[in-house]
């Protein structure tokens, strides 16, 4: 089986030296083991935080062993009860060809989703971890209510255009986005955003203050820094943050300098809290249910940039980092 290995642990940006492509023997399949060939896994933010040796809510990579992560594959083999060849499932035993699965690690998916047809793709996105999580992330922690101005940062990604859609649907008032470069401004207000700016073009503060001159009552943050501050600034009395990322720290070597204007939110009366998307096992049904219909009728949709290739893993994930994706990042194998 061919892998993905961890060589070296990234100082700053992720390079291709800390990256090696190998090939290993798996081990003979057990009972309750499954053989899966992968077709699609996964490269996300959160990764970049487990190359770091340093204990999190998810324990680090290791040095010369193979990465993981979401994937969707084929089961080759069966040794489990309720699993047979040719089902499709979903697992974390990505950044590898074949894999050797737990059963119970894994969850059999279906491309028929309330009679329409989905990419297993998408079950690493809009029906999978970051649909929760935008959708645990906004209606949970920000507490969000219909008529709620909202502002989401990183909102051409996975997660953020996930948020901006689902807080249209379910009523707000105004909802904005930021993100990186024109064409993906432009797909925002595709996706119905009301306002979108792209936050290279100047201050975030002003930028904001420009696309939402009522102010913000909801703020999910998938960036820090600056835009954390620009949202301290515009954000309503009885405000809420709802924190998810800060993926303009992921690489830097030093603290954040922003926000200075952290004693805003006494006044304002401004909850901030964070999350992790494990939280919201309780509502993954019902999230489930309104993802599948909402898709099934078109009215989320959903990007993807795909790079073929297990040898390309690793440039995709880097170029994850430097916002080359719209949409969910993936990698065909
Ligand atoms: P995305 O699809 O949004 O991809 C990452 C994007 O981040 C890039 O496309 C890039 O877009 C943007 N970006 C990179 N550097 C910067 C920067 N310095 N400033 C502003 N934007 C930057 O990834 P996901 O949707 O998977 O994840 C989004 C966020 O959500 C991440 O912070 C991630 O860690 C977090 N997350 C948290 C979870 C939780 O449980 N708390 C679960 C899943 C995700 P651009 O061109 O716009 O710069």
């Amino acid at each position: 089986s061919q892998m993905i290995v961890l060589a070296s642990r990234p100082h700053g940006a992720p390079t291709s030296d800390n990256f090696r492509l190998e090939t290993r023997e798996l081990p003979a399949l057990s009972d309750g083991e499954l053989l899966v060939r992968n077709t699609v896994m996964s490269v996300d933010p959160y990764m970049r935080g487990r190359m770091n040796d340093v204990k999190s809510y998810v324990p680090p990579f290791q040095i010369d062993e193979p990465l993981d992560g979401g994937a969707v594959g084929e089961v080759v083999e069966s040794r489990a009860e309720g699993f047979a060849e040719g089902d499709l499932v979903l697992h974390g035993l990505g950044w590898r060809d074949m894999a050797v699965v737990p059963a119970k690690a894994a969850r059999k998916v279906s491309t028929n989703v309330g009679g329409a047809q989905v990419s297993p793709s998408a079950y690493l996105g809009a029906l999978g971890m970051p649909g929760i999580t935008a959708y645990g992330g906004l209606m949970r922690v920000g507490e969000f209510h219909s008529g709620d101005a909202v502002f989401v940062s990183g909102a051409a990604g996975a997660v953020g255009s996930l948020v901006g859609q689902i807080a249209k649907l379910e009523g707000a008032s105004r909802v904005i986005g930021s993100a990186g470069s024109a064409q993906k401004i432009a797909r925002l207000e595709e996706l119905g955003f009301d306002a979108a700016f792209n936050y290279k073009d100047g201050d975030v503060r002003g930028l904001l203050k420009n696309a939402a001159p009522d102010g913000i009552d909801v703020y999910f943050d998938n960036v820090g820094g600056d835009h954390l501050e620009a949202a301290i600034s515009s954000m309503n009395t009885h405000g809420r943050i709802a924190m998810c990322g800060a993926i303009a720290q992921y690489n830097s070597t030093e603290p954040p300098a922003a926000p200075r204007n952290l004693a805003l939110v006494i006044g304002k009366r401004i909850t901030i809290r964070g999350f992790i998307q494990s939280d919201f096992r309780d509502l993954v049904p019902e999230f489930q249910q309104k993802m599948a219909t909402w898709l099934a009728d078109g009215s989320v949709q959903w990007d993807e940039t795909v790079v073929e290739g297990l040898e390309n893993a690793p440039q995709a994930f880097m170029d994850l980092l430097n916002g080359a994706n719209t949409g969910k990042m993936v990698v065909s194998i």
